[in-house]
This record gives C-alpha cells, sequence and structure tokens, in this order.
C-alpha cells in the first residue's frame, strides 16, 4: 500500500525521536522536497526563528518519486532560515541521501535542538544514537566521510567541515564526498546544533502503487531522454558544457562582471576539462549520468560545476585548470559553498581597488594574481581582519565597509556566474528568487533563453519576460518538489500537440514575440501520470500548476513577514548604470514593468505582497497564522 509522507522528528536537546503519518491532503497542495519541506519548516517553527537558534528546525525533505525508477529522483531537499540572507532557504542535493531516508521511513525528517557537544547523529530508520564527534572535530568533508563510512559503507553521510563547525554563513554541507547542500549558509545551520555529521541507514521497500504502469512509463521517458542532444552533452560533460556557450554568447562574469567573455575562459571549457576525466558516475539510478571524477596534478577532484568553475576561475581572472579544478575541490572539502566563496574574494578585491582595503605591500591582491589564492585560507581560519572580513560574504563585508555596490547581490546572496545584463529573464530571475540570487530559484529561465530548450526565445528583450519567468519558476518548484533534477528536466519532458504540429520556424516567432508561450508549449503531464503511478492519486497538470503557485507564495510569505519587501526585488545599482563590452545596463523601467507581472502572474499585489484572494484559493491560511517570532 502506498503511504505518503512520514515524518519523523529528531530533537537533539532531548535525544529523543518521534514519528507521525501526515494527513495525505498535503501530498496534493505541496507535493514533497521544497514545498513539503517549506510547509513542514513553518509549521514546526513558525516565521522568524534566529537561524542558530536551537529552535531553528533544519527539514530534510523526500518527494512521492524519490528512490523510485523515475529519471533523476535520488534527490532531496533540506529547507531551513539561511544565516547569509535570513530568507526561507532551501536546496536539492543528489547522490543517495533522498533514496536511503525514504528506505529509512523518513519521508520528512526534521532535526531539532542542539546537541551539548560536538556530535554525531546516527538514525537507522526507528532508534537515534547521538554520540561525540570530539575525534572528528576540525577535519574536512572527505575525512570525516572516509573515516565514518568505514564502519558503515553502506549509510548516506551528511558532513560539516571546519566552515560549519565556525558557522561562516556560507557553510555548505556535503554528502558522498560530491554533493553538496551549496547555497545559504545550511552548514552553518548543521554546525550551530553541533552536529559534526549525520549517519542515515535503512532498508525499507520504498512504497509504490502501480509498478507496471511506472516502469513502462519510465522505459517511455528513458528512450526519449536518451534521444536528446542534451542529453549527450550532460552525459559527456555534466554542466561544463555550458562554459563554451555562455562565453561564446558573452554572458559570463570576468573579472566580477567587468567583462563577460575571453578567449582564455577556453582553458577551462568542457572538451579541456575533459582531459583530466579519470572515471564517469551517475546519482543512484540516474539514467542521465552527469558526474565525472578528474585527477589534477595527482589530486582527485569530484564533479565541479559550471558555476564553481565559473566563480573561482574567470570571475577572478584565473584561467588555469591546474588552480581552478584544486581550488573548488579544496573549498567543498572545508565546507563552503563555491559561488560564494569566490564571489566574496572577487568583492574584497572590488574594496582594495576602491582604498576601502589596505593591500600589504608584498601582496597583489588583485585579479588573476596567484596572491588571491592565500584569501580562501583566511575566510576560514576567521582568525586574522582579512579572515573576519572574509567570512561575512560579499554583501556584509561590502556593507561593512561602506560600498554595498560592490557585492553582485539580491536579498543577501551572490549570483551565479551568468551576466544579467545579458538575458533579461536571468536578471529579472536573480531579483524574485525567494533564496536570494540565483539561477535556479530564479526560475531557470537561462534555459530557455541561452539553450533554447524546450523553444528558444529573444534573451535581450523584455517583452513577456515576467510570465516567462512566473511559468518557469514554477516548473523549477516542481522539480524541487517531486524530487528530481533540473539538469534533465527538459531532456525528458515532451512538447504538447500544438507545438509538435508548428513547424519550427513560426513557433520561434511566437516565442521571440511572447517568450512565455515557449513554456506554454510544454506538455509536464508526464510528471502528473508518475505521480499517479506512484502514488495512485489523481494528478493534472492544473493542480500541479496550482501546487507551484502554492509553494513559491508560502515562500514569499515567509520573507514578507521576516521584513523583506519588493525593494529587495531589484539588482544592485551598477547593473542598470553600467555597461561591459559585451552588456548594456538593464534598463530599470523596463525591469519594474515585468517584475510587477510577475507579482500579477503569481497572484500577488502590486507591492509583491499575496493577496487575501490568492492566500484563500490556495488555502493558505492556517499556515500563514502560525506565530512570527521577533528578531
Ligand atoms: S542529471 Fe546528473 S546531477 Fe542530476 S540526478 Fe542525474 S547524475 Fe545526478
Amino acid at each position: 500500500m502506498y503511504s505518503f509522507p512520514r515524518i519523523v522528528r529528531i530533537d537533539l536537546s532531548s535525544e529523543k525521536v518521534t514519528q507521525e503519518q501526515v494527513p495525505p491532503g498535503l501530498l496534493r497542495d505541496y507535493i514533497g522536497g521544497r514545498g513539503l519541506g517549506t510547509w513542514a519548516y513553518i509549521d514546526e517553527a513558525g516565521y522568524g526563528q534566529d537561524p542558530f537558534a536551537p529552535t531553528n528546525p533544519m527539514v530534510f525533505a523526500t518527494g512521492p518519486l524519490t528512490g523510485t525508477t523515475y529519471p533523476t529522483a535520488a534527490r532531496s531537499v533540506l529547507v531551513t532560515r539561511s544565516p547569509l540572507t535570513g530568507t526561507i532557504s532551501s536546496s536539492n542535493i543528489g547522490g543517495r541521501l533522498g533514496t536511503i531516508l525514504r528506505k529509512a521511513g523518513a519521508d520528512v525528517l526534521i532535526v531539532t535542538g542542539k546537541a551539548n557537544n560536538l556530535s554525531l547523529l546516527k538514525f537507522d530508520g526507528e532508534n537515534i544514537e547521538i554520540s561525540s564527534a570530539k575525534t572528528l572535530e576540525g577535519l574536512d568533508t572527505h575525512e570525516v566521510d572516509n573515516k565514518l563510512k568505514q564502519n558503515h559503507p553502506k549509510a548516506a553521510i551528511l558532513s560539516i567541515g571546519p566552515a560549519g563547525e565556525k558557522l561562516i554563513p556560507y557553510a555548505s554541507i556535503t554528502h558522498d564526498l560530491e554533493h553538496d547542500f551549496g547555497r545559504g549558509g545550511l552548514g552553518a545551520v548543521m554546525g550551530s546544533k553541533n552536529l559534526k555529521a549525520i549517519i542515515i541507514e535503512g532498508s525499507l521497500k520504498i512504497p509504490l502503487f502501480d509498478e507496471e504502469a511506472q516502469r513502462k512509463h519510465v522505459k517511455k521517458m528513458v528512450q526519449q531522454l536518451k534521444k536528446s542532444e542534451l542529453y549527450r552533452l550532460y552525459n559527456s560533460y555534466g554542466t561544463k558544457f555550458y562554459t563554451s556557450i555562455y562565453n561564446s554568447l558573452g554572458g559570463m562574469t570576468v573579472n566580477q562582471y567587468e567583462k563577460n567573455k575571453d578567449e582564455r575562459i577556453e582553458r577551462l571549457a568542457e572538451v579541456e576539462i575533459k582531459k583530466f576525466e579519470t572515471a564517469h558516475k551517475s546519482c543512484s539510478k540516474c539514467p542521465v549520468a552527469c558526474r565525472h571524477t578528474y585527477e589534477v596534478n595527482g589530486e582527485k577532484i569530484y564533479t565541479p560545476e559550471f558555476e564553481t568553475i565559473g566563480s573561482l576561475g574567470p570571475n577572478l581572472g584565473l584561467f588555469d585548470p591546474s588552480i581552478v579544478l584544486p581550488l573548488g575541490e579544496k573549498l567543498t572539502k572545508m565546507g563552503v559553498d563555491t559561488i560564494t566563496a569566490g564571489h566574496t574574494v572577487a568583492t574584497f578585491i572590488k574594496l582594495v581597488k576602491a582604498g576601502k582595503i589596505k593591500e600589504p605591500e608584498n601582496r597583489k591582491w588583485d585579479f588573476g594574481s596567484k596572491d588571491i589564492l592565500e584569501l580562501f585560507d583566511a575566510m576560514i581560519a576567521t582568525d586574522s581582519e582579512v579572515g573576519r572580513l572574509l567570512s561575512k560574504g560579499s554583501a556584509k563585508m561590502a556593507q561593512e565597509l561602506g560600498a554595498p555596490e560592490l557585492s553582485p547581490q539580491v536579498k543577501g546572496m551572490e549570483f551565479a556566474v551568468y551576466e544579467p545584463r545579458k538575458f533579461m529573464g536571468q536578471a529579472l530571475g536573480y531579483g524574485i528568487s525567494n533564496r536570494g540570487a540565483c539561477h535556479l530559484h530564479g526560475g531557470a529561465t537561462i534555459a530557455v533563453e541561452a539553450l533554447g530548450a524546450p523553444l528558444k526565445v529573444d534573451k535581450l528583450t523584455w517583452r513577456g519576460k515576467g510570465k516567462l519567468v512566473a511559468n518557469s519558476l514554477k516548473i523549477v518548484t516542481l522539480i524541487d518538489s517531486l524530487v528530481t533534477c533540473v539538469h534533465a528536466f527538459y531532456l525528458y519532458v515532451n512538447l504538447n500537440v500544438m507545438a509538435k504540429a508548428t513547424p519550427s520556424a513560426i513557433s520561434s516567432r511566437f516565442t521571440s514575440w511572447v517568450p512565455s508561450i515557449a513554456l506554454k508549449f510544454l506538455n509536464y503531464s508526464t510528471m502528473a501520470v508518475a505521480l499517479e503511478n506512484v502514488t495512485g492519486e489523481k494528478f493534472s497538470t492544473k493542480t500541479l500548476d496550482q501546487a507551484a503557485q502554492r509553494i513559491i507564495t508560502l515562500e514569499r510569505l515567509y520573507n514578507a513577514k521576516v521584513g523583506f519587501s519588493k525593494e529587495d526585488d531589484y539588482l544592485p545599482r551598477p547593473f542598470y548604470e553600467r555597461k561591459t563590452p559585451e552588456s548594456d545596463p538593464i534598463d530599470r523601467h523596463q525591469y519594474t514593468r515585468e517584475l510587477k507581472n510577475y507579482y500579477k502572474a503569481m497572484g500577488w499585489d502590486e507591492d509583491g505582497l499575496p493577496t487575501a484572494k490568492t492566500i484563500e484559493k490556495l488555502g493558505l491560511g492556517e499556515v500563514a497564522s502560525k506565530p512570527v517570532h521577533s528578531p
């Protein structure tokens, strides 16, 4: 029999574990993952918990498809309040964690409280064990994983590095050496609970309503997926194939958005990185298999994403793969988000140039200089004035030194490497993302604007971008709630009958005139069919669309209740005023118009606040009335 979701609660302070089955209506309303996790977080903690308070829960949430053979469905999500941004924050991770959580019977795992000393938490589906992690203190994430795997070879292990122990607000959490809850400082929340590592073991069978129907459905999806040209690219290079595309489009960050292309970037292009490849892997049961292991100067490097290479490479004026790849690996081991770390050092360089930080005489803290590598050590050591500044992240560091415009951030989180002045949907996406500037939580419109998936739209036009971002964000939110992988989504989603019947020359005319049509051409009934096969409940694209709107609106409500407003939906001033050799400034007037169109598409008012009618329609009244804690 199918049943989802079961919530397991672990209180580190009382060392108690409790379990409950939540009402089935939640499955329809919030699906799982990011949706169910956000509901469970607010239900548990209300609004405005201090991110480092023991009462700030960490909510690990799987989805109804997790651990089944649905392509890319081994993933899970962590929801909590971010110490970097103060927003509600969620992060989607690959590997085996999601599958093993479900095998342990924990569709949702809520961890609250705080252990007395640095500790290790083990959960096997019924019991918990909290033991001292004294011998792991100060170790990096790979050292912890390797040690714990000796006695728990089949377990899913999560660990923090020295950065998480020191509560650096952009600390990450690593799983299986190469998967991370990367953005938003979720590793610092784990550190604040005195948790060095979590071990999850489980052997339950994952429930499935109609195995035969799902087997046939998945077989068809995998056949279709393997025909796609994008599949070949992801399979061969992972996200690194973006490097050549964005460089040729003039859409990269070079020297933190001073330029957008550079011929030296070709040294970091996918075919060059491929020369270091030693192994080809996959997250659990994923047919896309976009993970690769490399070896650089005798060191093993696990799957750096395009954003890591971009942020630590061209963004800092560094183009040598033998420097950039090991740097990414080192930061993952230390347990920090590579995107925020790269931008923090880049902003530090700009603060030096602006005369806000004094450079020592024997150092050259400039783009392209190897001397800047020492700044990454300083940010984790935190025992110097330079380290203290760097450990804040770029936004708070620049704010403290009186130059907030030097940090490329929204709501306190730095942009990924994509140049917003080159892609108008991406510009708006950075602005409206509920967890701070993020290419994914902003709707991943870059897929449509740069890769032409599913259909190409004009990247520079503003017309229709508010609606495009709304539609695209709904899809990403569903992916995060099922929980599957955004990388592979456009590989198996069908174009609908209308799109198939329209010659591409005509459909691309439509989509360049009204970009939001590109996503109207999508038929994501494949998600609805899979959900029905797995759960036995009826789903339609309409119910899925409404679930996505509900989840995004609930996140927005959270942020509004803790003090964020429409002013926090704008990019830093220089992006509206300065050009680069490849990009013009963003037109603030058009940005504002499409921002309002985005609000409208979501059922929010002109100030970006969900209207009473929308709250009622989405059934958010009860969760909206949870207590608001004072700062
Ligand atoms: S597409 Fe890549 S990252 Fe996504 S689930 Fe598959 S192997 Fe993992």
